[in-house]
């Protein structure tokens, strides 16, 4: 059977797109990301439909796909009522085998957005959507796609704009895609389904373990690729699945069939979609597998009419007369899902107020969690609050990329900060990434050009030297070997703690935790309040909480020793007022050597946290780099350094850059860094409550957008963005940490 069984094959084509990734290296490593190649057909109305030029398959049905996937994906899976019905802050996880064009989603979007509409009590319920795609389709292809639905079905249009917006480069691993309005996160795993699946992590989470609730399987049909239905993909699903996870499909093929019920799924055909006389819904009846499976979808099916709000809960797809051993457990995990959320935290105190503590606030209030935020001095006081921070992707070769955490958390923080930046447009603030682009002269890079040809452009290109020169306004530097790094930006940190202490879950206050004080049921904060009014004097406050989370960079060694100490690395960054002339010849955009030097202009607010005027233009440079010094006082012997590193490495600058650097203005932070590079991003050891996200190095920007999602999911019992492994890798209890302190 075909998924295109239903549609006569027509044989003219539209046309036929080629991939966009040159991927020389692609056939070598298995994991480099392969594009879809689309074809097109006409559909029964005549409506032009994407095919897969690999498959030979339909992305969805030629009779009317979205009102296929909506029958099929959302109806089959109870979806309107076990929406409808979740409860404050419990968060539904669907898992999705083909992206495809993403009209699945789409689908499921809008039924959301509905739902939550006409249900106000939904407000701090989530969908999480874990997706899965081997063969992304090229961004042009999908927008030609997706404007098609736009038009025939415009109460997607907005939200096709938006996925378009956010679509990720066609690299492997987790791309997290958040609609934080709507309380939705995707996570598109590009790669096999298999080998993505595997890496779902159910170990981690200081709740239960995560589960799926309901199963989207959306592979071509079986004839035209097995790879979806294979044995690999159904163990993941049993691994994933928990008693009452559902799961639909199109297909009504004998190994689907078969495969469902060998993973414990209770099946039961029922009518398909359009001319498709039947199709499949399942639901986990046992882990280990249930011998009898007799009429119990009849059963639920007689309870689902007399109860109205009903959900397709555990008991309804039980029947009471030959299932003792299963009511039993149905109703017991029912009471322990109602412990599991009252167990969720609802209050977390966040300590240390640079980014990394900004960054956890965020996804924990995003979560409807309330925040407190404590800092002993001001928000960004330490090594966060330079007035720029430049954004760029420290290249990897692209086969490493799917387990590269730098190349992870900049995807991640690039789309963060531009939706930010819709926000602040919307707000007339400013923006907290100026889309700059950046210009790497590979001077440190420790990847060859010849590495990097196989990202996508939007990632990283070589331009010819012409406009490499145009572009930089660099004149005499051989600029033969150059990266362009398009999406690159500066990040503007004192913008992006106005947007987020702007949440109304978020509360600041300015304490100095001396102790924390863990029990079985909360977690107790004790600090001092130190009063700016000499009459007045300092304080001792007390705090209760659900959990903490240790955002104090190199400090967080003296609240609990369970963080390892880090190595301290002193950075001041310089930056001075150009005059025009100067201005007119200095690089015009943002250039990585062994240093990083960029031109901005001052915007309301950075004169709050650094020494600059309104509107004038700025040009920074830096930073320098002391091992083992924590002293944060300026040097202006750092502030030659700094101009020394550039005209080393740019000479022709040496006559435009002043050389009284005595006059410049400059900021010295601590980086906080492990011995093997990776941050702290976890809960310590042998605690239930209190968690670290720290030792960023200088690449806080870049990483703690990511890591506090990790954080917030692992704490709320959510898939985390991350495989098992490299969850490992940054876990503040790692062993190789422990081993270097002995
Ligand atoms: N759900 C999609 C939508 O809403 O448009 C349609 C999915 S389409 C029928 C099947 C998808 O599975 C294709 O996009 C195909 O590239 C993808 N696919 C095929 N084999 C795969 C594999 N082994 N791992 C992950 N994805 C795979």
């Amino acid at each position: 059977m075909s998924k295109s069984s239903s549609a006569p094959i027509n044989t003219d084509i539209a046309s036929s797109q080629p991939a966009h990734q040159s991927n020389s290296n692609s056939t070598k490593y298995s994991n480099i990301v392969k594009p879809a190649k689309i074809d097109w057909q006409s559909d029964d109305t005549g409506n032009q439909v994407p095919v897969s030029g690999e498959f030979g398959d339909v992305y969805f049905s030629h009779a009317d796909g979205l009102a296929e996937s909506r029958h099929v994906f959302l109806n089959c899976n109870q979806l309107p009522e076990r929406l409808a019905n979740l409860a404050p802050q419990q968060c539904f996880t669907v898992a999705e085998l083909g992206f495809g064009t993403g009209l699945n989603l789409l689908a499921l979007w809008q039924l959301w957005r509905q739902l939550r509409t006409a249900n106000p009590e939904l407000a701090t319920s989530r969908l999480h959507l874990i997706t899965t795609e081997k063969h992304p389709i090229p961004l042009e292809d999908l927008t030609q796609i997706l404007t098609l639905w736009g038009q025939r079905a415009p109460e997607l249009a907005e939200l096709i704009e938006q996925l378009l917006a956010a679509y990720p480069p066609l690299i492997t691993g987790c791309h997290r895609l958040d609609f934080i309005k709507d309380n939705l996160t995707v996570d598109i795993w590009l790669g096999d389904a298999a080998d993505s699946l595997a890496k779902l992590d159910t170990t981690a989470s200081s709740q239960p373990a995560p589960h799926i609730d309901a199963w989207f399987l959306d592979g071509f049909a079986p004839s035209c690729n097995e790879s979806l239905w294979a044995d690999a993909i159904f163990a993941q699903i049993q691994r994933l699945s928990s008693l009452g996870t559902t799961a639909a499909t199109y297909s009504c093929a004998g190994i689907v069939k078969r495969a469902l019920q060998d993973s414990g799924f209770e099946i039961k055909k029922v009518p398909g979609f359009g001319r498709k006389r039947e199709m499949l819904t399942a639901v986990m009846i046992d882990n280990v597998v249930s011998a009898d499976i007799s009429d119990k979808w009849a059963s639920r099916d007689k309870r689902a009419g007399s109860n109205k709000k009903h959900s397709f809960d555990r008991e309804n797809s039980f029947d009471n007369s030959n299932s003792n051993r299963s009511s039993v457990s149905s109703n017991a995990d029912k009471s322990k899902d109602e412990q599991i959320l009252s167990a969720k935290p609802t209050h977390v105190v966040v300590i240390g107020a640079g980014v990394s503590g900004l960054m956890t606030a965020w996804a924990l209030a995003n979560r409807g969690v309330k925040v407190t935020l404590l800092d002993k001095t001001a928000p960004l006081s330490g090594a966060s609050g330079n007035p720029r921070a430049l954004l760029a992707p420290k290249m990897t070769p692209i086969h490493h990329a799917d387990d590269h955490l730098h190349t992870i958390g900049y995807l991640y923080s690039s789309r963060f900060y531009r939706y930010l930046n819709e926000q602040a447009a919307i707000n007339n603030t400013p923006p907290i990434l100026e889309p700059t682009g950046a210009v790497d002269l590979l001077v440190k890079s420790n990847v060859s050009i010849k590495e990097i040809t196989d990202y996508p452009d939007e990632m990283a290109i070589t331009l010819p030297v012409t406009q490499a020169e145009d572009i930089t306004g660099l004149v005499a530097l051989d600029l033969t070997e150059n990266l362009y790094l398009p999406q690159s930006g500066l990040v503007n940190p004192q913008a992006l703690k106005n947007a987020i202490l702007k949440h109304p879950l978020i509360t600041f206050r300015r304490l100095e935790v001396t102790q924390i004080n863990e029990t079985e049921t909360n977690i107790g904060i004790i600090s001092s309040s130190y009063s700016d009014n000499e009459d007045e004097s300092d304080s001792t406050v007390t705090i209760e909480a659900d959990s903490v989370v240790i955002c104090a960079a190199y400090e967080g060694h003296q609240l609990d020793s369970r963080i390892v100490a880090c190595r301290t690395i002193r950075g001041q960054l310089s930056w001075f007022t150009p005059t025009a002339e100067q201005q007119a010849d200095l690089p015009k955009l943002p250039l990585k050597y062994s240093g990083y030097c960029a031109p901005f202009i001052a915007q309301t607010g950075d004169a709050n946290l650094n020494n600059m005027l309104e509107d004038q233009p700025q040009f920074l440079l830096g930073a320098s780099f002391v091992d083992g010094d924590k002293n944060i006082s300026i040097r202006s012997d750092e502030n030659q350094q700094n101009r020394d590193k550039l005209i080393r490495d740019i000479p022709e600058l040496d006559n435009i850059i002043p050389t009284d650097t005595s006059l410049w203005q400059a900021r010295a932070g601590i980086r906080t860094q492990t011995i093997d590079y990776h941050p702290l991003v976890g809960l310590l050891a042998q605690s239930k409550r209190l968690w670290t996200l720290s030792a960023m190095g200088a690449k806080g920007y870049a990483l703690a957008p990511i890591c506090a999602e990790i954080v917030a999911d692992m704490m709320l019992g959510a898939f985390p963005p991350l495989s098992t492994a490299m969850l490992a890798k940054i876990s503040p209890n790692r062993a190789r940490l422990q081993k270097a302190l002995g």
